[in-house]
């Protein structure tokens, strides 16, 4: 297909979707898609219109404001058409957006022209009309030309003066505001939903629209909507009338309506975004859902001079929050190999911005996730990411998948070494089982040295693809036999930093036996598992054994160690029996490893078995580095004493351990009077 024609495709697609999303939105009350989603996906279609705008049709979503006006409620023509906002999605946006908006005023660029910053509620505009200060009508927004008379609703909403607070009231006006349901009612009224079988609403929005549209007012009251005016429209200014938005707000409160207490003045742009940012967080503390922040130009002549666009006033736009789900469009389907060999198939995707940082990538769990997603080539996927929580694909947009798209698969070979994948019987995983697959081995070697492992500094993953990848390494043993001038040679590698390297590996050697434990990677042995085993088991030759005496059921003398179950027995079971991780440890003991617990390890199982340790009672605070331990090294022998570990020195401190360049905790050490160790001092203690 032709680039022209693809572009014609997409956007016919897009402008189905998005109407169709538009009914259900508007009509329904009954979302389809997420809101964020579809504010991509009409940006889409807008960019698609302005590069080529022979695509653009009467009926698309772009061309019109809000739904139609629902048929149950008669329909009422708006004096002064309501309109919808811009939007910004970024400081870009913004800045864009002001720029142009100093053009149509004539003003030179970099003008300061003060704003009025207000909360973007997540609710629905209402138009309303009073008359000698009397309400005789409320409206919706509809298709902004005409919406929907629901007068006999709004009435029952106690924030509506139903009489202006005026002495002298004019013959007509219009307030317009948005009515909202607070987040307590929306749980509440979701709540009674489910409870009667019916389906929850998506948002307070969409309940509050679907509120507004109740054919009965007392089931209306029994909601207690919520309203906050924002806009007022007298016939003929009076010259004593309002000048700018922020006295309109003010004539508004006198009038008496509920006006949102959040509003300011904001003198130039770089007021605006300290106003978003701040109300980012300070929203959730709100009792109501607000979607962004909405910025209009202070000066009511200005706001007449800037004028409207077909859908949105000039002089006006809404910033948005920064949005959790978007849709981006697939590019391939990666396969990882992780360190157990599973594999996880990984979407990369146009990049999208989430949550606050661009993402690119996201994980698909496995064969059945990929399966129930059904995902083809080419397709247009809902993206999310919340806060921490990593990217996941949500599903799938299928009516916008290219024709002819074929549907993706994991692989039956291993992406890294070519060897058929196998996925067990009732098992979620598909994982390779050769065990000198490069990607396995690249996992093993990162695991070994990592923080929790034998922390060695200076091996980071770069590195290592380096080494495996030019055959150098093998296996975890053959890292100790790197020569200096060897890792001198290799990219991105100097002779001190290969010279600190073959040292820390050196070093690596004096690491615990619960370090060295958890480093070899056994399926489920983490952390606080290897503590527990090793202290429970103080060689690997003691817990060799302990594996291999029951060849059937799970280690007996294993699983009763306090915290380990069936699954690290079996596991551990397998480990053992497997020829190559016994030549792994047999390598490591060549090479100067003990594989077993030193005198203070020793002293914590000890204690373990109900004898004193060592160091019990005592706490320690690190400061400064030690000559040939790692900070983390010295925790752990000192925990494996008995011993406690503090971040900070406070009279109950029993000693500080003080290495070179000690911070402030040494001198507060002495201020109090707390005896102070040197690396010899604490090895002392620890009989090493
Ligand atoms: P909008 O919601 O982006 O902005 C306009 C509205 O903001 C006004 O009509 C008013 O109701 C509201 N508003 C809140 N506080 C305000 C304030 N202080 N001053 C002025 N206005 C304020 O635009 P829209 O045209 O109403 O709707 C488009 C939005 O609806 C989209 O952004 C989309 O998220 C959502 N939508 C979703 C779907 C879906 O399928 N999920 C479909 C259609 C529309």
């Amino acid at each position: 297909m032709s680039a022209a024609n693809q572009d014609q495709a997409r956007a016919t697609e897009l402008r189905r979707l998005l109407n169709h999303a538009a009914h259900a939105y508007y009509v329904l009350d009954a979302p389809e898609l997420e809101d964020p989603v579809y504010d991509r996906l009409y940006r889409e279609l807008l960019e698609l219109e302005a590069a080529h705008p022979e695509l653009i049709t009467p009926d698309s979503p772009t061309q019109r404001v809000g739904g139609t006006p629902a048929a149950a409620f008669s329909s009422v023509e708006h004096r002064i058409p309501l309109l919808s906002l811009d939007n910004a999605f970024s400081s870009e946006e913004l800045e864009a957006w002001y720029g142009r908006l100093l053009k149509v005023l004539d003003r030179e660029p970099g003008t300061a022209l003060p704003m009025v910053g207000e909360l973007k509620i997540d609710g629905n505009a209402l138009a309303l009309s009073y008359e000698n200060g009397l309400l005789v009508r409320a409206a919706t927004r509809g298709d902004g030309e005409r919406g929907e008379e629901i007068t006999a609703n709004v009435r029952t909403i106690t924030s509506v003066p139903l009489r202006l607070l005026l002495p002298h009231p004019p013959a007509w006006l219009e307030v317009r505001g948005e009515a909202l349901i607070p987040d307590a009612t929306f749980a509440a009224i979701n709540a009674e939903r489910v409870e009667r079988d019916e389906a929850p609403f998506a948002n307070p929005r969409n309940a509050c629209a679907g509120t507004l549209r109740q054919l009965d007012p007392k089931v209306v009251a029994a909601r207690r909507l919520d309203f906050f005016a924002y806009t007022l429209h007298l016939p003929q200014e009076p010259p004593q009338g309002p000048r700018s938005q922020w006295e309109c707000l003010q004539w508004l409160q006198r009038a008496g309506f509920k006006v949102n207490p959040n509003a300011e003045v904001l003198p130039d742009l770089a007021a605006v975004e300290a106003f978003f940012s701040a109300w980012d967080t300070g929203r959730r503390s709100l009792a109501y859902a607000t979607d962004g922040v909405v910025v209009k130009l202070n000066d009511l002549r200005l706001q007449d001079a800037a004028g409207f666009t077909q859908k949105a006033p000039r002089w006006a736009i809404a910033l948005k929050y920064a949005a959790e789900e978007a849709p981006s469009r697939l590019l391939r389907l990666a396969c990882q190999v992780g360190r157990t060999g599973v594999v996880t198939p990984v979407a990369e995707f146009e990049p999208v911005p989430l949550a606050g940082t661009t993402v690119s990538r996201a994980t698909l769990h496995n064969a059945d996730r990929l399966a129930e997603l059904d995902l083809h080539a080419g397709d247009t996927i809902v993206v999310r990411k919340a806060g921490e929580i990593i990217p996941e694909v949500v599903r799938v947009l299928g009516e916008l998948r290219p024709a002819g798209a074929t549907r993706l698969a994991l692989p039956n070979l291993c992406p890294e070494c070519g060897s058929e994948l196998v996925r067990e019987e009732g098992e979620a995983a598909t994982r390779c089982v050769n065990s000198s697959c490069p990607a396995i081995l690249r996992g093993a070697l990162r695991h070994w040295v990592s923080k929790g492992g034998l922390d060695v500094d200076g091996l980071g993953a770069k590195l290592i693809e380096q080494l495996v990848e030019k055959g150098l390494v093998g296996s975890i043993a053959d890292l100790y036999r790197l020569d200096g001038a060897l890792l001198a040679s290799l990219e991105r590698m100097g002779a001190k930093s290969a010279e600190n390297l073959v040292t820390a590996l050196a070093a690596s050697r004096a690491q615990p036996w619960h370090r060295q434990l958890y480093g070899l990677g056994i399926h489920h042995v983490g952390e606080v598992s290897a503590k527990a085993l090793a202290a429970a088991f103080p060689s690997a030759a003691e817990l060799a054994t302990a594996a291999a005496t029951a060849a059937a059921a799970p280690p007996p003398s294993i699983t009763a160690v306090f915290g380990i179950g069936a699954e690290i027995a079996q596991s551990l079971q397998q480990w053992f029996a497997t020829p190559a991780n016994r030549l792994l440890l047999e390598q490591l003991a060549g090479l100067g490893f003990s594989l077993a617990a030193g005198p203070g390890e020793l002293a914590a199982s000890a204690a373990a078995a109900g004898q004193q340790a060592p160091l019990a009672g005592q706490t320690f605070v690190l400061t400064g580095s030690l000559p040939s331990l790692s900070r983390s090294a010295a925790q752990a022998l000192i925990e494996a004493a008995g011993g406690k570990v503090s971040g900070s020195v406070s009279k109950k401190t029993s000693y500080v351990v003080a290495g070179e360049e000690a911070g402030s905790k040494l001198s507060k050490a002495e201020a109090l009077g707390v005896a102070v160790l040197d690396e010899a001092g604490l090895r002392a203690l620890l009989e090493m």
